[in-house]
């Protein structure tokens, strides 16, 4: 087997045992293997190797460029792309035409955006709201790092949750969210935990939405963020090595 293709398997092989320490069924989990700063000979490679159909990018030209080449050796569309990156708007439109599902929505004017190309479209866009539940100034999404004691940033958090899910077009899967770097994945465990309490409680106010989604957990730390409820794990450097510096 190449390493490529040993590597996916293994990061295959520790989600499901994650999920099996906590009762889950690896079935409910999709891999997206982050493919950002990495070559398409190694995309295609691991899709005619496994059947991978997960795929995330975090840039749009590149990514843009990767879904359409892709074409020529998945020309079924087996493949699914997820956009992980930060959204500009100048790149909408972009975004809406080659990506299946849009991670990480992280303020109202960019879901306004999303939903007045997606509808131009004729499309119904797969979004995830990111939260930044940790708190750190730095970390983008919606601030929700003391939802639970934080009356006034409740309201505002639930105020903009309220007015992008209500936006057409848009289809609300679940929430996001970037973990701080840790040296221990355990120390993540946390944030995991923050994420998943804030979407049982958003699905209680928002029942109409689907709440299915929580993408979180990358190559440090995605054991900890299954066995704490990630249906979304976007594993990089894990499954292609490490990226080249860009
Ligand atoms: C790069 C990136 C990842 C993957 O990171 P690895 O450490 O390579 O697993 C996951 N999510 C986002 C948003 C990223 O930008």
């Amino acid at each position: 087997m190449s390493e490529l293709a040993d590597n996916y398997h293994r990061v295959q092989a520790r989600i499901a045992a994650a999920a099996q320490r906590t009762g889950r069924d690896p079935a409910d989990i999709i891999l997206v293997a982050v493919s950002k700063s990495q070559p398409l000979a190694k995309v295609q490679a691991l899709f005619q190797q496994t059947g991978h159909q997960h795929y995330g990018e975090n840039r749009v030209p590149e990514g843009s460029d990767k879904v359409q080449a892709a074409q020529h050796f998945d020309p079924a569309g087996a493949t699914r792309w997820h956009f992980i990156g930060n959204i500009q708007r100048r790149k909408v439109e972009a975004i809406i035409a080659n990506f299946a599902m849009v991670h990480a929505v992280d303020r109202l004017s960019i879901a306004q955006r999303l939903s007045r190309k997606a509808q131009a479209l004729n499309r119904e866009l797969a979004v995830l709201i990111e939260c930044n539940v940790s708190g750190e100034a730095s970390k983008a999404g919606l601030p929700a790092g003391r939802w639970a004691t934080d009356e006034a940033q409740w309201a505002a958090l639930t105020a903009t949750i309220a007015a992008i899910v209500g936006l057409p077009g848009l289809q609300v899967k679940g929430l996001m969210t970037m973990a701080p770097i840790v040296s221990v994945p355990e120390e993540a465990r946390p944030i995991f935990v923050a994420l998943r309490q804030l979407r049982d409680r958003l699905a209680q106010q928002f029942p109409q939405v689907g709440w299915e989604h929580l993408s979180m957990g990358m190559t440090n730390d995605f054991e900890v963020a299954v066995e704490e409820g990630a249906t979304m794990v976007r594993v990089g450097r894990a499954i292609f090595g490490e990226r080249l510096p860009n």
